[in-house]
């Protein structure tokens, strides 16, 4: 099923959410986007950290020096009523914000920029036996962009490029993900989810300055761990400290909390799910799925 598009502003149907192919976006990947989940919880349809990722959609377009037409109360309120306008009990939500238009050139300074907001139902994003069985990934031999390259904190389409050459390898290779290093060597995240060592009954995790997105689930894992007692570092971790791992998993929108059973064949801990991944898991779902919500994470919407 296809879901009316709210573009620039009014609703059009699906089909009809189109644009020149001639817009700055197609030839020079000029776009900020978002990827947030609306979640079918016990207590109603409920958006997840909506605020946070767009603050963090301001954030990518200020980087790119990209004038968003809209405030962020108007575009809260464009993601709100795409979803209850779709009757979706859940669905994945995508914001995108993109150069259009205007001369053609690399310079975009010119060229119009459109919003969009589009829901799709969306299910387990890396297989679903991935949240109980855990995935088999590797290292990816793309490195994350340096930071003097392209800012990994703007959620840009052009990023993605680096992206989609890690998942691809990654897929050709028979691996679910593939994990990035920094251009000095250190851990940095996967193609699109960030990444924890659990080792000695500690987190761990790149800092933001390693060229990773600042994932807002990442941040949620952070606070959920903390509160229950955990230590979580955010530090520069050595390739191998995966191959000695406790327990090792993804954090993102898409994938959640996702358990890593083997790296480059070299089997993670039990080689199943880890009891550290599982209760960070079950807090997780207890807010998304069980709708409770002692950190104000959920805004309800109304869907019929
Ligand atoms: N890193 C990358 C490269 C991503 O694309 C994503 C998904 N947005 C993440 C990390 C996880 O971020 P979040 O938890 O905000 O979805």
């Amino acid at each position: 099923m296809n879901y009316d598009i709210w573009f620039n502003g009014s609703f059009v149907p699906y089909e009809d959410a189109q644009i020149h192919v001639l817009s700055h976006v197609v030839h020079y990947g000029s776009s900020v986007f978002e990827g947030i989940r609306c979640y079918e919880t016990e207590k109603g349809s409920a958006i997840f950290r909506l605020p946070e990722h767009m603050e963090r959609l301001e954030n990518s377009a200020k980087i790119h020096r990209m004038q968003i037409p809209y405030d962020l109360d108007a575009l809260n309120e464009a993601v709100i009523d795409t979803v209850e306008r779709s009757g979706l009990p859940e669905c994945y939500i995508r914001p995108v914000v993109f150069r259009g238009m205007g001369p053609m050139g690399v310079n975009p300074l010119e060229n119009e920029v459109d919003t969009v907001v589009a829901v799709w139902e969306w299910g387990k994003y890396l297989g679903d036996e991935a949240l109980e069985q855990g995935v088999d990934v590797e290292v990816a031999s793309w490195n994350r962009m340096a930071p003097n390259t392209l800012p990994a904190m703007a959620k840009a389409g052009g990023n993605y490029l680096n992206a989609s050459l890690v998942k691809m390898d990654a897929v050709k290779n028979g691996m679910t993900e593939g994990i990035m290093l920094s251009t000095n060597g250190y851990l940095a995240e996967g193609s699109g989810e960030n990444l924890f060592i659990v080792k000695d009954g500690k987190l761990y995790t790149a800092p933001v300055g390693l060229s990773i997105l600042p994932g807002i689930t990442r941040d949620a894992i952070i606070q959920l761990a903390r509160e229950r007692g955990y230590s979580v570092e955010e530090k520069t971790i050595p390739r191998e400290a995966l191959y000695v791992a406790d327990e090792l998993f993804f954090t993102g929108t898409a994938a959640e909390i996702t358990p890593i059973r083997s790296v480059d064949h070299y089997t993670v801990g039990s080689g199943t799910r880890g009891p550290i991944t599982k209760e960070l898991q079950d807090a997780f779902f207890d807010i998304v799925e069980g709708g409770n919500d002692p950190h104000d994470w959920l805004t309800f919407v109304d869907v019929p």
